[in-house]
């Protein structure tokens, strides 16, 4: 595994994460999660990315996670970094979405309970809610340090003059932001406009989530929709009419440019992002070992040459 800090802080991430967003809830098999997340570690991923309401159900993928972890890695705790977040839907009523301080406060200390931590390495304000003000929600975070149930805060899917708010107060409550988590793949690639360069400026790392743009970016679809597939699988968040026809002729194109270097089509799609010193890790999701045994071999080639990314370019625009 290749390690980097983490932005301007101390702390290193691997170059590649796994995330529990999909493949870990009750409704899914729990062995093959628990294999995942052993093979992830004994090959280096030392950070485990959840939110409250990783499942389905909502919250069931914090629970079995503690379960993996007290059965298999209690004794690792210390070689492991955990995050999870709060800011989408998690319960009834008007306490339990956006970004108050009332729900960020709640939502920690249920996070905490299922996963049997006592506290989280990172710990995120999963969304910006225009109805909150980001002081509010920044200095929950603020507090959520203080109280010793996270090490560390970051922010995931700001928008640029938000994030600079947010990142702003969080400097000068002694708190800082260490880490930005936002959508970033070969296909969507807005982060490069701004937010890169605030996540670069205030020395927070960059986490890219749905690096594979959900699957994809692999061979997957190539040939139409298979059955065990996140577009096909009914609790998944990727609907069949996103895998379009437009999208998977590009996806042709650039697996000829990935067999040329010697990868498969998902490796390419990770190393072009690793491609960028601002990104600190990749989050990468899975359904079984094999996926993640072919994400890691990324880490064998991470240097495109200019021509490639020229050539890469002409396809995605
Ligand atoms: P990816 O883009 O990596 O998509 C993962 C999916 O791609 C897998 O479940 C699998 O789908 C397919 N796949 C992965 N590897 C391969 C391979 N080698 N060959 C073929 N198919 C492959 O990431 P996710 O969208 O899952 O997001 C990753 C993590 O990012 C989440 O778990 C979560 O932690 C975080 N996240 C954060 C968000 C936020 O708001 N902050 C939002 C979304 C995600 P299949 O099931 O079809 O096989």
């Amino acid at each position: 595994m290749k390690y980097s800090f983490c932005g301007r802080s101390g702390l290193q991430l691997p170059a590649i994460s796994l995330g529990l967003w999909h493949n870990f809830g009750f409704v899914d098999d729990f062995d093959t999660a628990e294999q995942m997340i052993l093979y992830a570690f004994e090959q280096g991923i030392t950070h485990f990315d959840l939110a409250n309401n990783y499942g389905p159900p909502p919250g069931s993928a914090e629970t079995n996670f503690g379960k993996i972890l007290k059965k298999n890695l209690a004794s690792h705790r210390d070689e492991m970094i955990i995050s999870s977040k709060a800011g989408h839907l998690m319960w009834p009523g008007p306490y339990g979405d956006g970004s108050s301080r009332k729900y960020l406060m709640a939502s920690i200390d249920q996070s905490l309970q299922r996963t049997g931590l006592e506290y989280f390495d990172i710990f995120y304000s999963h969304r910006y809610d225009p109805h909150t003000p980001v002081e509010e929600t920044m200095q929950a975070l603020v507090d959520i340090v203080h109280q010793g149930k996270a090490l560390y805060v970051g922010i995931s899917k700001y928008p640029p003059m938000q994030a600079i708010e947010a990142m702003t107060y969080l400097k000068e409550h002694d708190v800082l932001c260490l880490i930005f988590q936002d959508r970033y793949n070969m296909f969507q690639r807005e982060p490069e406009k701004e937010i890169l360069n605030i996540a670069n400026k205030f020395g927070a790392g960059f986490i890219a989530f749905s690096p594979l743009a959900q699957g994809i970016l692999t061979d997957k679809y190539l040939n139409g929709i298979p059955e065990h597939s996140r577009a096909a699988d009914p609790t998944g968040f990727l609907r069949r009419e996103q895998v379009t026809d437009q999208l998977i002729e590009k996806v042709k194109k650039l697996n000829e440019i990935a067999t040329q270097r010697g990868q498969t089509m998902a490796e390419m799609a990770l190393a072009w992002i690793l491609r960028d010193e601002r990104v600190t890790s990749v989050i990468i999701g899975a359904r079984n070992v094999n996926q993640i045994k072919d994400n890691l071999k990324a880490l064998d080639n991470l240097s495109f040459t200019q021509e490639e990314l020229e050539h890469i370019d002409s396809i995605l625009n």
